[in-house]
């Protein structure tokens, strides 16, 4: 794809898939503002690899589920490019819990981060988009949001959510040149399913039709996809990226 003269924001990405779409982007051409939470040397070290490709890029330590902090992320972006083209709702964190065992306090703080920041990132990037009448809003949500996972009530009610929401979003500004998809990964080997146990993580592969884990590399390819020109008649769409998962669980 070519992302030439384009800005993205891409949240959460100092590792895992998040990382995966950044430096993907870039590749691509696009500028990239990497952001995550916590210590600044992984988005510092995302933001190095992408300089080393020759493209621009800013490192920007952000909670996307405070509205101060998004606000932040976005006018930094907007001071020193001038603009946001590509906006990746990444960030996502879990704390599963069967329903009757899970904490008010696991519940909300998954719906912030992994719903909450959606709405906040997409109401903040499409001030400056409407006007430019160009822009593409891709979220991470998961086929756990479209199929339900025991023990994750509260991923898997932000991860529908961010389906909801996508869709409405869609219809909101499709005539603006906005694009509004949303992604949903099956399994990816990422720092987030390497905490499962090994015979656990056996028996999800069982279930994969493909056999193997996805790697964050397979979905940062579908998200470069949807950022491009060429996908600018598809919006208001959930795209499965499991290796037939979703399919076999139906
Ligand atoms: P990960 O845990 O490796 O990475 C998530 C990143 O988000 C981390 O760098 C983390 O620090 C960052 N983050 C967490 N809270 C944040 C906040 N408040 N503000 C900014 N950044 C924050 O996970 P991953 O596997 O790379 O997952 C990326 C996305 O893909 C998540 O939304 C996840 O729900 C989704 N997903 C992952 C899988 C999978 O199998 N790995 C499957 C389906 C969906």
């Amino acid at each position: 794809m070519d992302l030439s003269g384009r800005v993205a924001i891409v949240t959460g990405s100092g590792r895992g898939i998040g990382r995966a779409i950044a430096l993907k982007l870039a590749e691509d051409g696009a500028t990239v503002v990497v952001n995550d939470i916590g210590s600044p040397e992984p988005i510092e070290g995302v933001a190095a690899e992408i300089r080393a490709m020759k493209r621009q890029s800013l490192a920007v330590l952000a909670d996307v589920s405070s509205a101060p902090e998004v606000s932040k992320l976005v006018e930094t972006t907007v001071s020193k490019y001038g603009q946001v083209d590509i906006l990746v709702n990444n960030a996502g964190i879990v704390r599963d819990q069967l329903l009757v065992r899970m904490s008010e306090a696991d519940w909300d703080r998954v719906i912030e981060v992994d719903l909450k920041s959606v709405f906040l990132c997409t109401a903040a990037v499409l001030r400056h988009m409407m006007k430019q009448r160009w822009g593409r809003i891709i979220s991470i949500t998961s086929v756990v949001g479209i199929a339900g996972n025991p023990g994750q009530a509260n991923y898997a009610s932000a991860k529908a959510g961010i389906i909801g929401f996508s869709r409405t979003v869609a219809k909101e500004v499709a005539s603006r040149g906005i694009t509004v998809n949303a992604i949903a990964p099956g399994f990816i080997d990422t720092e987030m399913t390497q905490r499962l146990d090994e015979k656990h993580r056996q028996e999800i592969v069982g279930r994969i039709p493909a056999g193997c884990l996805g790697t964050p590399r397979d979905v940062a390819e579908t998200v470069a996809f949807l950022t491009s020109d060429e996908a600018k008649y598809i919006t208001g769409q959930v795209l499965s990226v499991d290796g037939g998962l979703l399919g076999a669980w139906w």
